[in-house]
């Protein structure tokens, strides 16, 4: 019983690959025999072909378009209603994106500013501010824009913006976790962090506050992930 089933078997594959081969044999006759209809089948996956790859480099030509477009943006720069105490005018502002700084350029005496560049993925694009009795301070970030031509209102110190908690997140990496509030004095206390290889640094995060000398007055917050003050 067994070894008639194991012939049976056998026999099948015997016959299917013989069937293959006769399979394959009769396909490779037609085109030997008649080359007019292969010609055309050729032409047709030719068009094909091209079309695709128009399709393609039209696709990929307009991507990297969307990408090297260079972004006009023109900017206000306004004092925040709750504190007036900064100066708008020839501040200078500038733009980072990736920790490069991809423009900058000066406020006139209204706070109004034009800054140009050509973003290329960057991750987000970084707004700062630096001038009289200010210290580097983050006024914005934003992942894209609405348009290459955008109008944008930026604001000394920059709008506080809080988690379902009420705690402040940072503007760029919109988490509170590592936002340290701003202690301002006269002499910035550091605190001796000594790591388990023994390498002893300094930090500037002190009881939970970020220490900053008096010079720096408008920053309030600090986010230790992105190193920056806003
Ligand atoms: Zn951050």
């Amino acid at each position: 019983m067994a070894i008639g089933g194991l012939n049976g078997f056998a026999s099948t594959e015997v016959q299917n690959s013989t069937f293959v081969l006769q399979l394959k044999f009769s396909a490779k006759i037609p085109p030997i025999a008649n080359t007019r209809p292969v010609v055309r089948h050729f032409k047709q996956t030719l068009r094909l072909t091209i079309y695709i790859l128009t399709i393609f480099a039209a696709t990929l030509l307009l991507g990297f378009r969307h990408f090297s477009l260079p972004v006009t943006i023109t900017g206000h720069l306004k004092n925040s209603p709750r504190d007036t105490s900064a100066y708008t005018e020839m501040v200078l502002v500038f733009v980072k994106g990736d920790h490069k700084i991809l423009a900058k350029s000066y406020t006139d005496n209204k706070g109004n500013f034009e800054i140009s560049f050509t973003p290329n993925k960057e991750k987000s694009f970084d707004f700062y501010c630096t001038g009289l009795g200010i210290d580097t301070l983050l006024i914005g970030s934003v992942r894209t824009f609405e348009s290459d031509t955008p109008e944008m209102t930026f604001y000394i110190p920059g709008q506080l913006k809080r988690n379902a908690f009420g705690k402040v997140i940072c503007p760029i990496c919109k988490r509170a976790d590592k936002v340290y509030k701003i202690r301002h004095s006269d002499a910035p206390v550091s605190t001796m962090v000594i790591s388990k290889s023994g390498d002893t640094t300094y930090s500037p995060i002190y009881k939970g506050k970020f220490q900053a000398g008096c010079l720096v007055g408008l920053a309030r917050y600090y986010c230790d992930r992105d190193k920056v003050k806003f």
